[in-house]
C-alpha cells in the first residue's frame, strides 16, 4: 500500500478518504480497469496520465500503474481521455411525439452517460417515461415536464387548458423528484401563436409555486427577448442560446444583449441545444468572441436532427472546438456543469475515487471532415472528437440487440 499512490484533488477528497479503499483486499479485481489513458477531469482541474479501476459501479482507483491481473475487463484507453460520461442537457429520448430517438444505442458509440429528456412528455405520461424509458435503460435518464400537454382538445382555449393543467405538472415534478428536473416550455410565436407570453407567465407562476427549474426553448418573437429574460431565475435554462431567431441573445448590432447579461449575472444558464434548426456557426461565433460561453453544451438529439445536422454529442462538441473552445472549456460544459443542473447523482459530472463509474473514453482523431449548422453552413475541420467507449454505472453501454 505503502507505494501505491493514491491520487485525491479537491471536491472528491473527503468523500474518497472517509473510507477505506473500494479494492483494498489485494486479491480482488476490478470489474472493469482502464489502462493508459489521460484521466481528464476539466471540471477539477484534474489531467493526468493514470489507469483507473471501476468496481461495483464506483471509480474505485485512479493511480499511475494498476497491474492488468488486477482487471477482469482490461481496456487499453492509450491515445485516449478518459473523462467523466458526458451529460447531455437537451434530448428526446421520450416516444409520444413521433420525435424521441433511443438512447441507449447512442450512448454506447458517444460517451453520453446521463440524459435529459427536455420536455418530450407531458404530466400524464411521467409513468410511462419512468416505466418505459427510465428504467430499462443502461444510461441514466432524467427529464423535465412539458407545460403543454400534447393531448389538448383543439377547441379549448388554450390558456384556460395551460392553466388547468398548471397544478397537476407541478404535483407530478415533485412527486417525481428522483427523476424529474423542472418544467419545460416552448417560447416563441411559432410554437404557442399568440398566447406564448401568456404561457410563459403561467410557467414562472408554476415554478415558483413548486420551486422547479424552468427550461425555456426560444424560437420567433413574440414576445421579445428582454421580456422573456425578466420572466427567468436563477437556474432556470434558457436553451437554443445561438440561434438565428428573433428571441436571442444578440441584438441587431450582434451585441449581447443587457438583458442577456442581467440573466447570467443572476443565475440563468444559457445551453446550446443544437437540434435541427437552432444552432448558427456565426451567431455562436460572435457570442464567443464577446466572451460569451455557453454553460452548457448539448444536441438537443431527435428523430430530425440525429442524421444531421446534430448527429451526436461528440460533433457538437467539435462544433465548439472548431469555434474556439479549448478542450477543457468544452468538458466542463459537457459534464459538470450540465451534471450541476441534474443535481440527482452525487458525483455525477467528476471522475474520482468514490464517484460514480460514469465514464466515457473519448479520442481525438485526425482527418478531413465537415461539420454542419441548423442553416445548412458546412466548415472543414482537421480533428474531430469521438468516443470509443462509453462506461455507465460501472458496466459498459452496449447497443441493445
Ligand atoms: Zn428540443
Amino acid at each position: 500500500m505503502t507505494r501505491r499512490q493514491w491520487i485525491h484533488t479537491s471536491g472528491m477528497a473527503a468523500l474518497a478518504s472517509a473510507a477505506q479503499p473500494l479494492w483494498a483486499d489485494p486479491d480482488s479485481r476490478f470489474d472493469i480497469l482502464i489502462k493508459n489513458g489521460e484521466v481528464r477531469d476539466a471540471g477539477r482541474g484534474f489531467r493526468q496520465n493514470a489507469d483507473v479501476g471501476i468496481k461495483d459501479g464506483k471509480v474505485a482507483a485512479i493511480e499511475t500503474s494498476i497491474p492488468a491481473e488486477r482487471g477482469i475487463d482490461v481496456v487499453n484507453a492509450e491515445g485516449m481521455y478518459v473523462t467523466p460520461g458526458l451529460v447531455d442537457l437537451h434530448t428526446h429520448v421520450y416516444h409520444s411525439l413521433g420525435f424521441g430517438i433511443e438512447a441507449d444505442p447512442l450512448a454506447a458509440t458517444s460517451g453520453v452517460t446521463t440524459w435529459v429528456d427536455a420536455g418530450s412528455f407531458s404530466h400524464n405520461q411521467a409513468g410511462a417515461f419512468r416505466k418505459f424509458i427510465v428504467e430499462p435503460a443502461q444510461s441514466r435518464i432524467f427529464g423535465y415536464v412539458y407545460l403543454y400537454p400534447v393531448t389538448r382538445n383543439p377547441d379549448e382555449d388554450p390558456v384556460q387548458y395551460v392553466r388547468r393543467n398548471m397544478r397537476r405538472t407541478g404535483e407530478v415534478v415533485v412527486e417525481n423528484r428522483d427523476i424529474l428536473i423542472g418544467v419545460k416550455f416552448q417560447v416563441g410565436s411559432n410554437m404557442n401563436g399568440r398566447w406564448s407570453l401568456d404561457f410563459l407567465k403561467i410557467a414562472r407562476e408554476l415554478c415558483d409555486k413548486y420551486e422547479l427549474p424552468l427550461m425555456a426553448h426560444v424560437s420567433f418573437a413574440p414576445p421579445e427577448t428582454d421580456q422573456v429574460m425578466e420572466l427567468l431565475r436563477a437556474g432556470d435554462v434558457l436553451t437554443h442560446c445561438f440561434n438565428t431567431h428573433a428571441i436571442g441573445i444578440l441584438d441587431d448590432a450582434g451585441k449581447i444583449r443587457s438583458s442577456v447579461k442581467e440573466a447570467r449575472s443572476r443565475g440563468v444558464l444559457f445551453d446550446v441545444g443544437h437540434g435541427a434548426g437552432s444552432f448558427n456557426f456565426e451567431i455562436a461565433r460572435k457570442a464567443l468572441d464577446q466572451g460569451f460561453l455557453p454553460d452548457s453544451i448539448s444536441t438537443d438529439v431527435y428523430t430530425a436532427s440525429i442524421n444531421g445536422p446534430v448527429y451526436d454529442m461528440p460533433t457538437t462538441l467539435t462544433k465548439m472546438q472548431y469555434l474556439g473552445m479549448s478542450l477543457d472549456d468544452i468538458l466542463v460544459r459537457a459534464t459538470i456543469n450540465p451534471a450541476k443542473v441534474v443535481n440527482r447523482i452525487p458525483g455525477m459530472g467528476t471522475l474520482a475515487v468514490g464517484g460514480p463509474a460514469d465514464i466515457a473514453l473519448l479520442e481525438i482523431e485526425d482527418g478531413d471532415f465537415q461539420l454542419i449548422d441548423s442553416q445548412r453552413n458546412t466548415v472543414n475541420v482537421a480533428k474531430r472528437i469521438v468516443s470509443r467507449l462509453t462506461i455507465c454505472r460501472g458496466r459498459r453501454v452496449v447497443a441493445p440487440v
